[in-house]
C-alpha cells in the first residue's frame, strides 16, 4: 500500500515539425497551382514529457490558401 501513486509513469507523445521551405504545387482543392509550406514532422514518444525516441516521420506540403496536406513527392 501506499506506493500506488509514486508508480505514476507518464508516457506520451509529441510531433516536432521542421519548417523546410516554401514550393510551389498543384492543390486539388483550390483545382489550380498554390504555394505551399513544406514540413518535416517527426513524432515522438516522451517520458515525463521527455523526448525520448522517434516513432515515425514524414514530409508533408500544406497548402498555404485552403490548408490541404499531401505527402511530399519528388524529392526526399
Ligand atoms: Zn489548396
Amino acid at each position: 500500500m501506499g506506493y500506488a501513486y509514486s508508480m505514476l509513469i507518464i508516457f506520451g507523445s509529441n510531433e516536432k515539425k521542421t519548417n523546410q521551405g516554401e514550393i510551389r504545387r498543384y492543390c486539388p482543392v483550390c483545382g489550380r497551382e498554390t504555394q505551399h509550406t513544406r514540413e518535416n514532422r517527426v513524432m515522438r514518444l516522451t517520458l515525463y514529457f521527455v523526448p525520448l525516441l522517434p516513432l515515425s516521420s514524414k514530409s508533408v506540403e500544406r497548402c498555404n490558401l485552403c490548408g490541404h496536406e499531401e505527402g511530399a513527392r519528388g524529392r526526399p
